[in-house]
């Protein structure tokens, strides 16, 4: 779904670890932003 940004462990396929879950919301910080310089 375009604009929905997950990390951690409510993600489909995840490794269920803690540093999976920093990492996953890092990354999504830096999508949200590519998303927003899109397409705002
Ligand atoms: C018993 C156990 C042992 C583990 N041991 C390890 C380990 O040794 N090493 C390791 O790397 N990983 C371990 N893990 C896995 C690790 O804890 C998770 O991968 C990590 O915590 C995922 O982080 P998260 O932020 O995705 O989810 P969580 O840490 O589960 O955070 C989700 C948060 O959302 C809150 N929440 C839920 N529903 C709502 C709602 N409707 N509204 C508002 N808030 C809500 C919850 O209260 C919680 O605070 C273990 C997990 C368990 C259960």
């Amino acid at each position: 779904m375009p604009g929905l940004f997950v990390a951690g462990d409510c993600r489909s396929s995840t490794a269920k670890r803690v540093a999976f879950a920093v990492g996953d919301g890092a990354l999504a910080v830096n999508c949200v932003h590519d998303y927003l310089g899109t397409y705002s």
